[in-house]
Order: C-alpha cells, then structure tokens, then sequence
C-alpha cells in the first residue's frame, strides 16, 4: 500500500527562536533518522513535495481579521517582543518572528497536500510531520499553535467530498486537542475522540469527560482525560477498548489523526508516563482499525513532543508501521553523529536504541505500590462512561 510522505526543506521558517520548545530541530532531525533508515528507498513510499495553501482554504476555518494580521506580522524582520493578546501572539508561547504568516501557510499547505494525496488516490495513506498544530482558533494562536491546519485539511477534504461524509479525527497529543474540538463542536460530519492529560492538570485545562459536542454535534465530542503520570500498560488498555468501538459506532470515511508523541515520561513539559514502546503498540493499533473502520484511508500528522530524541524515534517507528516494514533496535550510527551535531548532549542523554525501557514506571511504583491501582481504578470509569453512555449515543444516531 502506498504511502504518501510529505517533506520540504522549508519546513525549518516555522521557527519561535531559540530556546522555544517547538524547534524545528524536531522535524530536522526526524527525517535524517528515517533516511538513515532507509525508509524513503522503500519503494511503497513517495516522497511528496508540498503546495501551498489558498487563502480561501485557510478562511474556511479562520477569521479573516486573524489572517490579516498574521499577514502584516511577516515581515517584521527578525524576531519581535510585540504583544496581540486578542490574538494569542507575543512573547511566551507564540512570540512573533519574521516569516510567521509563511510558515504557518507551509504547514497548512503540507496538511492540504497530505489530503489531496489520500482524496486522489484509493486505499492510501499519507503522513505530515510538521502538522497537528491542534490548538490553534479560528481567530487566534494557541499553544505553539498559529494555524489550525488540522481543521483546515479536515474541511477541505469534507469540501471535496460527497455530501454525508464522515471523518473522525483522533488525537493522542499529551495535550487536548482543543481546537479542533471547538471547531467543530456542533457538527456531526467530524467526530472527535481526544486521549491526554487530564485538564485540570495541564494546558489547554479543557477536555473534560462531560464534554460532548452541543446541538447537532452532540455526543460527537469524546474525550479521555488520563490522571498524570499514566503508564504504557493503562494507556494502552484503555486505548484498545475505546478506540475500536467508536469507530465501529461512527464507521468514518477517513480516519485523520494527530500522533504528538510528548505522552512520553521523559518530556520536559508533560507529565504522562508512556514510553516509545508504548508508542510503538499505540501506532499498530491505530493501524490495525484503518482498514476495518475507516474506508482504508488515513491522514497522519505530527503535533507535539519536546524531547527530541523521543520524536525523532517514534515517528520514524510510526513511518515504518505506515509501510509495513519492520526497523531494527540499535539507532543507526550515522544518525547518532547528525544528533550530536545538531542538537548536542548538553542536558540529556544521547537515545541509543529505537524501543526504550520503562524505568520511570518501575520507580514511580516502588515509591507508591498503589498507584497502578489508582490509574486502573480512573481508567476503569472512563471505559464505563464510554460503554454505557456514549458509545450508544453514537450508534443510535447513527
Ligand atoms: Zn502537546
């Protein structure tokens, strides 16, 4: 089956400045260590060089006033200390830089090219590193977030498409995918399904298990608040039994999905307890229900992780699962020299293989015996809520 890999140079202009943790670094060195891998010499995989995006395409999603700005903004030269409270811009998450407007216009055109990929072609897959900016509003940034080009690929595939078609979106960042949720909170075409951190824990603090979507939407916003610190075995249980039965409820047409990996233990700015193992398990499943739930097609983007060496891992083992093939565990050597290079071991261990073990559970639970017990007990009610309340609103308005 083919893949459709979507990858430009200029993917490094979407840059807030030193010391942001969204460095385009990640993406950097993302793809040096699939081509260290080989994965782009596979011959199921194209490697596609992305358009841009309209305007018209974008103000499907977003207020023109928000654009407008973004606009006026790129060519400030330079980075700027300028504050747009009203819309989400200054110094802390979304400082402004010169080139702003055309970098966030690149990743929604790389999401868009990601789309047309899988709307042209029959049984596809597609994937888009730099996307799954899931914070974003319709007349503001949020969270590192400038554009919404999750929504917006959403959208255009909806307005390429027969009228009743139907796309789920799931989301497993660390972070609720906010929004999109918001987006499209009153709709019943897109059907969102968020796993992270609980909100009243972490940034956004929305996605909460009570909210649901509201007049034609309802019971077509689902979240999965997980308690911090949730390890593999949780995550992943709760994951197999939820996942499938919504979209055997919903069955969507496409299956869009933001793969943030910075669930994982070691990221500097999250508190859940995954590591790429779990990641890796994660992805089969994800893939494993494409073919039977979702009409085989599948939009892949990227979205958050801080560590490096955990995005750089987990993606590339995502692209692999794409493909079929299988990586072995040893980081290849030649990526290892790019790693030290670019990033530099400054303040954190050089990664040395793909898989990593969970050391972070084993010393969490020799502190506290019962707190596996605890996250089991918490993950337990969500599935109930699930079986007995929202799955079926799903299916009986269907
Ligand atoms: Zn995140």
């Amino acid at each position: 089956m083919e893949v459709g890999f979507i990858h430009t140079e200029n993917f490094s202009q979407y840059n807030f400045g030193s010391g942001h943790p969204l460095t385009p670094k990640r993406i950097e060195l993302t793809y040096d260590l699939m081509k260290a891998y080989n994965l782009f010499d596979n011959s199921n995989l194209k490697l596609i060089t992305p358009r841009n995006a309209t305007e018209e395409e974008v103000l499907r999603i977003h207020k023109t006033s928000y654009l407008t700005k973004l606009k006026e903004l790129n060519n400030i030269g330079g980075n700027s200390y300028q504050a747009f409270p009203k819309f989400g811009l200054g110094p802390g998450d979304n400082p402004i830089f010169s080139g702003m407007y055309d970098a966030a216009m690149a990743v929604c055109g790389a999401s868009l090219t990601a789309a047309d990929y899988i709307l042209e072609e029959k049984n596809t897959r597609s994937f888009n590193i730099t996307g799954g900016l899931h914070h974003a509003m319709p007349e503001m940034a949020s969270g590192f977030c400038l554009l919404n080009d999750v929504a917006v690929a959403i959208q255009h595939i909806l307005d390429k498409s027969p009228k009743g078609t139907k796309i789920m979106y799931l989301d497993v960042d660390c972070h609720h995918g906010d929004g999109v949720q918001w987006i499209f909170y009153d709709r019943s075409d897109v059907l969102t399904l968020s796993f992270h951190q609980d909100g009243r824990t972490i940034f956004p603090g929305s996605g909460a298990l009570e909210e649901n979507g509201k007049g034609e939407g309802e019971g077509y916003s689902l979240n999965v608040p997980l308690l911090p610190g949730t390890i593999d075995s949780v995550y992943i249980n709760i994951f197999e039994k939820i996942l499938p039965s919504v979209m055997d409820a919903y069955r969507p047409d496409y299956l869009v999905c933001q793969l943030g990996v910075d669930t994982h233990f070691s990221d500097p700015i999250t508190n859940l307890g995954l590591s790429t193992t779990g990641h890796e398990i994660i992805f089969k499943d994800i893939l494993k229900n494409v073919p039977k739930y979702s009409n085989n097609k599948f939009l892949g983007l990227g979205g958050g992780g801080y560590n490096i060496g955990v995005v750089a891992r987990s993606w590339t083992m995502f692209l692999a699962e794409l493909l079929g093939t299988k990586i072995s565990d040893p980081l290849p050597e030649k990526w290892f020299e790019l790693f030290k290079e670019k990033w530099g071991f400054s303040d954190e261990e050089p990664p040395v293989v793909l898989r990593d073990q969970n050391w972070y559970i084993e010393e969490k639970q020799l502190k506290n015996p019962y707190w596996e017990n605890e996250l089991e007990a918490h993950a337990d009610e969500i599935v109930k809520k699930y079986e007995e309340e929202l799955i079926p609103l799903i299916k009986n308005s269907q």
